[in-house]
C-alpha cells in the first residue's frame, strides 16, 4: 500500500445546474433546476432546490408543486460536454494520468507528479479545486485516498465543495460508518436482503463471523470483505491513444483546377472519415481543409460546429465556404486533405439530447454496414467519384491517433 494518498476522485457538484448558473450567476442562491417541461423530469437540482425537497430524477410537475419558487432552466445544448472537457483539461495540468469516468466524475493518479509529502499533495489538489471554480464557475468535490474505491466514497461523503482526505492506513475506519450500499456491487436488492439479515453499515460486514459471511455472500465473501476494509487495487485507467483527430488526404495524378471536382473529392473524404469516427463512438467539432498547390505551397482553414457531430451532413455545408476561403489563388491543386478534430465522446452528452439525431444516426449506421459489405460504396449525396489513381510514392490517407 502506498504511503501517500495518490489517488484522487473528483465529482462536480450538481453539475448541469452549476453549468447553467455559471452562465447566469445572478440566479445563484435561488432554487434552480435543469429539466425539461416536455420530458417532465428534473435532470439536475442545485443544493438550494434540494433543500426544498427537489431531487433527481423527479417529475417536473411534482418539483414545482413542492417548490413553487423553483426556477426551471432548459438544458443548454453542448454546454455540459464543453465544461466537462475544460474541467478534465484542467485536471491534466496537474497529472497526465486522468480517467474521465463520466461527464462530471473522474480519477486522477498523482503517481507521476513526484510528490514526496502529504502537504504537497494537499496544496496541489486544493489549488486545482480553486482553479476549477475560478475558471469554470462550477464547484467540484474531491476525495483523496490510496485507492479508487476509497477516494470515490470520500469525494461523495461531503458535498458541495468537499475536500476529504483519507490518511493511508485509516481506510477501514473511514468506511466503517457508511451504509453498506457504498460497496460496489451491493445494489438495492442485495442491500434490502442484507438489511433483513441485520447488516446496515460497512462495519457490520467487518464484524461478521467468517461462516456467516460465507453463508451470505458465498464465493464473493473474500472480495466483499476486502472492499469493506477499503482494499482496492484497480488502477486509474487513462485511455491510451484516444484519437484526437481523423484525417485523410488525396494527391491527384494530375493537378485539378475545377472547383466542383475538388468539392466532390472533399465531400468524399468526409464520407470516408465519418464512419471511422462513428465506429470509435466519437464525434467531431472541427473540420479543417488543407490544399496544396503544385509548388508544394500549403494553405489550410477550418470551421467548427457549435455542437460536435458524427454525421456527414453536419459538415457538408462547410465545404464550399471553406474551399473558397482557402483556395484563394485558384491555381490547380496537387493535394487536398480533410481533418476532423475537436473529438468528443457522445457518452458525455446529456440523455435529453441523444434523441435528437437518433434517426439520422440510425440511417448513417445502416449505410456504414452496407458499405462494409461490398466494394461498391452506397452513394450518400451524389458526390461519390471513382477513386483517383495514385501517384507513385504518395502517401494517401491515415487516421491519426492521439498517441501518434
Ligand atoms: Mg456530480
Amino acid at each position: 500500500m502506498s504511503a501517500l494518498p495518490l489517488i484522487v476522485h473528483l465529482d462536480a457538484d450538481a453539475f448541469f445546474v452549476s453549468c447553467e448558473l455559471a452562465l447566469q450567476p445572478a440566479l445563484r442562491g435561488k432554487r434552480c433546476a435543469v429539466g425539461g417541461r416536455e420530458r417532465g423530469i428534473i435532470a439536475s437540482a442545485n443544493y438550494e432546490a434540494r433543500a426544498g425537497g427537489v431531487y433527481t430524477p423527479m417529475p417536473t410537475a411534482q418539483a414545482l408543486k413542492l417548490c413553487p419558487d423553483l426556477i426551471l432552466l432548459p438544458p443548454t445544448r453542448g454546454l455540459y460536454s464543453e465544461i466537462s472537457r475544460q474541467l478534465f483539461d484542467l485536471c491534466e495540468t496537474l497529472t497526465p494520468c486522468v480517467q474521465r469516468h463520466s461527464i462530471d466524475e473522474g480519477f486522477l493518479d498523482l503517481g507521476p507528479c513526484g510528490f514526496t509529502a502529504l502537504a504537497e499533495i494537499e496544496k496541489s489538489v486544493r489549488a486545482l479545486q480553486q482553479r476549477i471554480v475560478q475558471q469554470l464557475g462550477v464547484t467540484v468535490s474531491f476525495g483523496l485516498a490510496t485507492n479508487k474505491l476509497v477516494a470515490a466514497i470520500a469525494s461523495k461523503a461531503f458535498k458541495p465543495r468537499g475536500f476529504t482526505l483519507v490518511s493511508p492506513g485509516t481506510e477501514a475506519d473511514f468506511l466503517a460508518p457508511f451504509k453498506i450500499n457504498v460497496i460496489p456491487g451491493i445494489g438495492k436488492i442485495t442491500e434490502a436482503r442484507l438489511n433483513q439479515a441485520g447488516l446496515r453499515l460497512v462495519k457490520d460486514i467487518i464484524a461478521l463471523p467468517t461462516l456467516e459471511l460465507q453463508r451470505l455472500f458465498g464465493n464473493a465473501a473474500p472480495a466483499i470483505l476486502a472492499l469493506a476494509r477499503g482494499e482496492d487495487t484497480e488502477p486509474v485507467e487513462v485511455l491510451q491513444a484516444a484519437a484526437q483527430s481523423y484525417s485523410t488526404q488525396e494527391t491527384f495524378p494530375q493537378d485539378i483546377g475545377n472547383f466542383s471536382q475538388i468539392e466532390q473529392v472533399t465531400k468524399r473524404m468526409i464520407d470516408e472519415l465519418m464512419p471511422k469516427i462513428r465506429a470509435d463512438d466519437k464525434k467531431s467539432k472541427t473540420l479543417t481543409i488543407k490544399i496544396r498547390y503544385s509548388g508544394m505551397e500549403d494553405n489550410s482553414t477550418s470551421r467548427s460546429l457549435t455542437e460536435a457531430s458524427d454525421l456527414e451532413s453536419s459538415f457538408y455545408p462547410f465545404v464550399t465556404a471553406l474551399l473558397k476561403a482557402v483556395w484563394t489563388k485558384r491555381r490547380p491543386l496537387r493535394l487536398v486533405s480533410v481533418r476532423f478534430s475537436g473529438i468528443e465522446h457522445p457518452s458525455h452528452q446529456l440523455e435529453i439530447f441523444k434523441e435528437v439525431d437518433a434517426k439520422k444516426r440510425r440511417l448513417a449506421g445502416v449505410l456504414d454496414q452496407l458499405n462494409s459489405r461490398g466494394p461498391q460504396p452506397i452513394v450518400r449525396s451524389g458526390h461519390q467519384l471513382a477513386p483517383q489513381p495514385k501517384r507513385p510514392g504518395d502517401t494517401d490517407h491515415g487516421c491519426a491517433g492521439g498517441g501518434r
